[in-house]
This record gives C-alpha cells, sequence and structure tokens, in this order.
C-alpha cells in the first residue's frame, strides 16, 4: 500500500517498529525472546537529516496500548532541525529521543485536542524539558473548551500552577523565572475560517475548527520553507469543508485511520476510510499519510485501501512509529 516515489522511509525504524509489533502481539510474556530492540536515544538516525523539509511521524497509533504503537506525535523537520511538534499523545517522550529532535530546536508545540492519546504526553516530555539548555519561550497551541474539557491554557494551568497544579514543581514554566516559559495560545474550536496562529521567517501555521463529536479539536496547516504539512487530527467528515479548504493542495495530508469501514457507529468521532478517500480527493494533497493506525482498522487494510482508492488516487501510506517522509529533497 505504501507509495514510493521521492518520498522515503527510514527502513530500519521501520522495520524495527513492525518487528516491536509482532514480538509485542505474538510473545506477551515477559521472556527474554519477547524484549523489543529499540534504538537508544543517543546516536539515534535523524530523519530530519534525510532532506530539507521531513515530517517524521513520531507516534502511529491511537488510544489503545496494546496496539503496540505510540499515541498521536508528528514532528516536522527542516534542514535537520525538529522545528513543530503537533500532537503529544502517550510515548511521545520516548519516541521524541529516539527521533533525535532536540527540544531546545522546536519552534512551537501543537495539540490537536485534549484527548488523552494526544496531549497526555506533554508532562513526561516537560520534565525532559527541565534538562534541555534552552531558555527561549516554547509557543503552545491547543483548542477551546467546553462543559467537558478544559481550554488548553486551563488544562496547562492543571498541569502546572504554582499552588494547585498536578505537577506544580515545574511552574516554573508558567512564569519562565526557573525553566523555558510556555506560552499559550488558544485556538477557536468553533472557528469555520482558518485564521493564522503563528507567522515567523519561514515558519507559519494555520488552524481551524473541525468536528469531532463533542470534543473541541481544530486542524493544523504547518507550512516550513514553502512546504505545506496538513494535519486533521482526530475529526468526522462532518463539516470539513473549511478543513478541506485550508488544506488545498498541501504536500502532505495526515490523516487518522481510526475506525475500518463499515463502522458507522463511530462515524461522529472518526472518518471513515471511504470518507478519508473523499476528503484527500477534495484538497489533493502531494502525499497522504494514514496516522492513529488502530488494530481494528489494520485489521481490515485492505478494506481501507479499497474505500479511500475509491475516490483518491494519489500517493498514500500508513505510517508506521518514527516512518519519515521527504516532502522537499
Ligand atoms: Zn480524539
Amino acid at each position: 500500500m505504501d507509495s514510493h516515489g521521492r518520498w522515503r522511509h527510514v527502513h530500519q525504524a521501520v522495520l524495527m517498529t513492525l518487528a516491536f509489533g509482532v514480538l509485542t502481539h505474538a510473545l506477551p510474556s515477559c521472556d527474554e525472546a519477547s524484549m523489543p530492540q529499540v534504538p537508544s536515544g543517543s546516536g539515534a538516525p535523524r530523519c530530519g537529516l534525510e532532506g530539507r523539509v521531513v515530517l517524521q511521524v513520531l507516534g502511529s497509533g491511537g488510544p489503545i496500548a496494546d496496539d503496540g504503537r505510540a499515541s498521536s506525535s508528528y514532528l516536522v523537520w527542516h534542514e535537520g532541525r525538529a522545528r513543530v511538534l503537533v500532537d503529544v499523545g502517550g510515548g511521545t517522550f520516548l519516541r521524541f529521543g529516539e527521533s533525535g529532535a532536540r527540544l531546545e530546536d522546536l519552534d512551537a508545540v501543537a495539540i490537536s485536542h485534549l484527548h488523552a492519546d494526544h496531549a497526555g504526553g506533554l508532562p513526561p516530555l516537560l520534565k525532559s524539558g527541565y534538562f534541555a539548555p534552552r531558555r527561549d519561550p516554547l509557543p503552545l497551541f491547543g483548542p477551546s473548551g467546553n462543559e467537558r474539557f478544559p481550554a488548553t491554557d486551563d488544562f496547562v494551568k492543571q498541569l502546572l500552577d504554582p499552588e494547585v497544579g498536578a505537577f506544580k514543581y515545574l511552574s516554573g514554566y508558567l512564569d519562565g523565572s526557573s525553566l523555558f516559559p510556555l506560552p499559550v495560545t488558544v485556538v477557536d474550536a468553533e472557528a469555520t475560517t482558518p485564521s493564522r496562529i503563528l507567522d515567523e521567517g519561514d515558519l507559519a501555521i494555520d488552524a481551524v475548527g473541525v468536528h469531532h463529536g463533542t470534543i473541541p479539536a481544530v486542524g493544523y496547516l504547518v507550512t516550513v520553507a514553502g512546504v505545506r504539512i496538513a494535519f486533521a487530527g482526530d475529526q468526522s467528515a462532518d463539516d470539513n469543508a473549511p478543513f478541506v479548504a485550508m488544506a488545498e493542495g498541501a504536500d502532505a495530508l495526515v490523516m487518522h485511520h481510526a475506525i475500518p469501514e463499515g463502522a458507522d457507529q463511530l462515524a461522529h468521532l472518526h472518518a471513515t476510510p471511504e470518507q478519508i478517500g473523499e476528503t484527500a480527493a477534495q484538497a489533493g494533497p502531494g502525499l497522504l499519510v494514514l496516522g492513529h493506525n488502530m488494530r481494528r482498522a489494520l485489521d481490515r487494510r485492505d478494506a481501507s485501501e479499497a474505500a479511500i482508492r475509491a475516490s483518491f488516487d494519489g500517493p498514500l501510506t500508513i505510517a508506521d512509529d518514527l516512518s519519515c517522509y521527504v516532502l522537499a529533497p
């Protein structure tokens, strides 16, 4: 199903991840043969060096632990530097280190929504930042809230507030007194018109609200050195015209393969493969990357591919943890 061409995987990382998945499911006991072989963080290959602008999938899975994949997280590399981190699901901490990325290189962190498999990896990453030689502010973007979800600034306060924060010992991020500042910008998840939330030099980030059931959620378009990468996040196919318009002609479009074709009872939360194909056909990306690959969907990947191919005939790939896609040589 993978499409090759000018996009290239780092095969070593992909094969490692496949081996990890197979071993995890075939040999659940903790004997020596079942121990996954993972690279150490130091000296790990940096896929960012593969090309000028590279999309790396840190976590290619969803919220279920025994799917054998880290939860959602993506890196946009530019000239060997990890510039933007999109989503910080569980497992980001480990995959970020394995990727060779450095916290001091990041220009922004953008969270699509506050489900744990998209935002729950933030505290451990911030703890790691305690040891990073960074002093510059790190802008953090995320959605507004509703009665069931905090707005992103409240989410960060609930984690870091010096009085009531769960991780108050990391409260230095709020005022920059002892740690680098973490300025939070709340993105209106109800917005139906894309807005530019960051515009600095060769980097721009646009955002627009997307439909993910009753959960406030946003989609992002990251533009680095003229290369445009659209991140759908979790979204159903409802009211997705603003996102499709924002993503039109992107060099890569990342969509989430969370449900198999025919799982219509979940379609209020996630796009079905058929709807992924229709969305991609409308947006016309240079490459369609499937992330958030849940086992229930992967078990029927042939049906997913057929459903997507009913509408979309461009390059298509299913990501694994640490997969890399070179978008500009
Ligand atoms: Zn979600």
